[in-house]
């Protein structure tokens, strides 16, 4: 596996690989790197002949500094595990490297109501910085098929929104969510649960469960609402629970049981925000509902 830092050695590194048409898949990522990640990695192997995986934690996403200065870092554990899977090439950034003119956004990307709802409006100009380090990052790398992670659905259809925007020629896949045994969706902020909130952290996938049983008994907002008390009975401080449309994330009060929609959700324990989210009638979900993005089973 080749290491590279500096985004221009990057560029000359692809440029011949890239003119040669040479199949590149992307995974994109923050490091303190787990299994979810891995599946990424691993299913970019099989869909291309060279596997990129970057490691950036991106200041310009975090709303809160605490969180961007305790972000986890394992990087000698992500090297080796990324060897393991299959990458040819790790790119490690500086913050320097990314944003030479600073951290100030250069542009604003006009995402609409797909930044004002669920993780739009519990962390305000999140969705900015990530299009800011995504449109840097896909720049550089230029991916025929960028890899991303179910978990984060919002941030799917945000980079796809980002790709129609600036006009990358780039294919979204969606992998769907890594769940530890007990359900947890596997996340690099679970290292921070004390014992105590690892135990209750899988109720969060609970509360989507109950919410989607409703959903068939068109009893969902009564299933959303039980499911909030549920979870605020058990210490989460609950952000949200949303029933929504895949593609818009527009609130579905009254489901016609075809459009494709996701349950989502995003909780505190105690200082640990925990995300998930599940899609209903998965099989519905196709490139239709999202120009240029396939998600296939795996
Ligand atoms: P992060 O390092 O948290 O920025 O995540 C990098 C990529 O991995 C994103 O596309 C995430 O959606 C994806 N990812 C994170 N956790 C999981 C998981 N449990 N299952 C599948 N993909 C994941």
């Amino acid at each position: 596996m080749m290491l590279i830092r500096e985004p221009a050695e990057m560029r000359q590194y692809l440029q011949e690989k890239l003119a040669a048409g040479i199949a590149t898949g992307f995974v994109p990522t923050m490091g303190a790197l787990h299994p979810g990640h891995l599946k990424l990695v691993s299913r970019a192997r099989k869909e291309n002949e060279l596997v990129l995986c970057s490691i950036f934690v991106n200041p310009t996403q975090f709303n809160n500094r605490q969180d961007y200065n305790h972000y986890p870092v394992t990087l000698e554990k992500d090297i080796y595990l990324l060897l393991s899977a299959g990458c040819d090439v790790l790119f490690l950034p500086t913050v320097e490297g990314m944003y030479p003119s600073g951290l100030a956004p250069i542009k604003h990307y006009p995402l609409g109501y797909l930044e004002e709802v669920l993780e739009g409006k519990y962390r305000p100009g999140h969705f900015q910085g990530v299009c800011q380090v995504v449109n840097r990052l896909l720049e550089i790398i230029r991916p025929k098929q960028l890899y991303l992670g179910q978990k984060d659905l919002q941030q799917c259809l945000v980079i796809t929104k980002l790709i129609q925007l600036e006009s990358f020629e780039t294919t979204v896949v969606i992998c769907t969510t890594q769940r530890e045994t007990d359900g947890l969706a596997m996340s690099s902020r679970n290292m921070r649960l004390s014992a105590e909130e690892r135990l209750k952290a899988p109720l969060l996938y609970q509360a989507l469960l109950k919410v989607t049983r409703a959903l068939s008994h068109g009893r969902a907002q009564s299933a959303i609402e039980a499911a909030i008390v549920f979870l605020q009975e058990q210490d989460f401080k609950v952000d949200y629970i949303s029933l929504a449309r895949m593609d818009t994330l527009e609130p579905v009060f009254d489901w016609d049981g075809s459009t494709p929609v996701a349950i989502l959700a995003a909780a505190f324990l105690n200082n640990t925000r925990l995300i998930d989210n599940i899609i209903i009638r998965e099989e519905d979900f196709s490139g239709e509902a999202l120009p240029r993005t396939v998600s296939y089973p795996e």
